[in-house]
């Protein structure tokens, strides 16, 4: 079946002209390089503390990468689990990067309303549904959160999501109340308008394809222009900017699924009643959630290797069924793959890594508050000298042993997807 080579998000914001790339010499404070979410809320935090003389240069369109075609959940954390980061750091500076990811939650709530940013959010939370039967998975996570991270996840007995998610996959479930969802690719624009308004300069089909040292400062080049800037971001996440060796080096690029339903009008009573966004307590866990147009937007899976819309298609109805079976015959309108960035420790490199080259990458699949937290601290840093990013230093710019470090990264995904088959067979009951 042939259907758009698009996104559904791409396929329902309004398509303006591309703005248009930059020609000539610039001078700027600063040059952002990447227009994700990283790049975007670096970009309005310096326009929102009076540094206005941004530069931002995005290869394709906004959100072309992993934050215009993401699941949408915005909810706290890192792809790094808490129990691991309470290990690396001690209770206090574990809590403190993790509160900058829920502070980043509200921000993102907050700036929707502040800038009038219309992207369909839907304030009803996240479910974390257990898809084993030992009901310790949930009750571990929900202590460790609340005494070690001060947070409140409340717990669901199996009846109750029952009622909720009218599938038997799974037995009980951790909500997270505060974590919502929204359109990603409109929320990216709104970012985009809210900052130009304020006087940055966003560029788009303006790939960097050079970066010098310039005196005490830097110079970027695109195919039409020279840059010069005090100050750089990188903030390219897996769709590798090929401007530094180290920096493309520190990443594996690694694509994740999402599909769209038809729009399933009172047939998607017969999947869910609530309207909180879902992923399950497997490692190759799906993730998924109503769209305001009664669509199932359906997301899992993830590879070194980008596939066909088709592909993607089989792979995840597959598992759509598995857990839906009542969606059989379902139509599927859209379908594709992003790429996410992974350091090999699992954390966000953010930080100066020489003298004005700023780092904000490899946020992995959980990145839409982590980016408006690095966001804060990179603006902030360059603003007022905020030191706060250094607390990210203990996840520096490492190598992620490329090729070896994605073959050990698919090697590991398929261990643990199948370590997750055998602990359901094992579970069931
Ligand atoms: C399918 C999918 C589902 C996900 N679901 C969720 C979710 O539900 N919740 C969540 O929190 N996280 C999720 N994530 C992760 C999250 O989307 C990312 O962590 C986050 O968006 C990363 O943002 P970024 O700005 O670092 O990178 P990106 O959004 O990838 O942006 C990088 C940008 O840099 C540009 N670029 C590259 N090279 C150059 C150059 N030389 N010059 C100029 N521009 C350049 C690219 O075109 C791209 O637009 C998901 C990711 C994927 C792929």
């Amino acid at each position: 079946m042939s259907r758009p080579p698009v996104s559904y998000y791409r396929a329902t914001v309004h398509e303006s002209e591309a703005r248009p790339p930059p020609i000539g010499r610039i001078d700027a404070a600063v040059c952002v390089v990447g227009g994700g979410f990283a790049g975007l809320n670096t970009t309005l935090g310096l326009a929102e503390r009076g540094v206005r003389d941004v530069v931002l240069l995005e290869a394709e369109r906004i959100g072309h990468g992993a934050s215009g075609r993401n699941g949408g959940f915005v909810f706290g954390g890192f792809s790094r689990g808490e129990a691991a980061l309470l290990r690396d750091l001690g209770p206090e500076r574990a809590r403190s990067l993790y509160r900058g990811t829920t502070d980043a939650v509200e921000l993102i709530r907050q700036r929707t309303m502040r800038y009038g940013i219309d992207c369909e959010r839907v304030d009803a939370g996240v479910l974390w549904t257990n898809w084993f039967r030992d009901p310790e998975i949930l009750r571990a996570r929900q202590r460790l959160l609340a005494d070690a991270y001060g947070v409140e996840w409340q717990w669901l007995p199996a009846h109750r999501v029952r009622e909720l998610l009218h599938t038997s996959r799974y037995a009980d479930a951790l909500f997270e109340q505060q974590a919502f969802h929204f359109h990603p690719l409109k929320y990216a624009l709104g970012l985009a308008c809210a900052a130009d308004a304020q006087g940055a300069r966003v560029h788009e089909r303006a790939p960097a394809i050079a970066l010098e040292r310039a005196g005490s400062g830097w110079r970027v080049r695109t195919p039409e222009a020279v840059i010069h800037a005090q100050h750089i971001v990188l903030s390219c996440g897996g769709y590798l900017a090929n401007l530094q060796h180290n920096v493309d080096a520190g990443v594996l690029p690694i694509a994740t699924y999402v599909m769209v339903t038809e729009p399933l009008g009172t047939r998607l009573d017969e999947v869910m009643t609530t309207r909180a966004a879902v992923y399950d307590t497997r490692f190759a866990f799906d993730y998924y959630r109503a769209l305001p147009d009664t669509r199932l937007l359906w997301g899992g899976r993830i590879s070194i290797c980008n596939r066909s819309p088709a592909a993607v298609e089989a792979l995840l109805r597959r598992d759509l069924l598995k857990v839906y079976p009542q969606l059989r015959g379902v139509r599927i309108d859209y379908a594709w793959s992003g790429l996410m960035s992974y350091a090999r420790h699992e954390m966000p490199q953010v930080g100066r890594i020489a003298d004005g080259l700023w780092l904000a990458q490899a946020f992995g699949g959980h990145g839409v508050a982590p980016t408006t937290f690095a966001g804060e601290l990179i603006a902030s840093a360059i603003a007022e000298g905020d030191s706060r990013w250094r607390e990210l230093g203990h996840y520096g710019l490492v190598s992620a042993l490329k090729p070896v470090g994605l073959l050990a990264a698919q090697l590991n995904y398929w261990w643990l997807e199948m370590a997750d088959a055998w602990r359901g067979r094992n579970n069931s009951s």
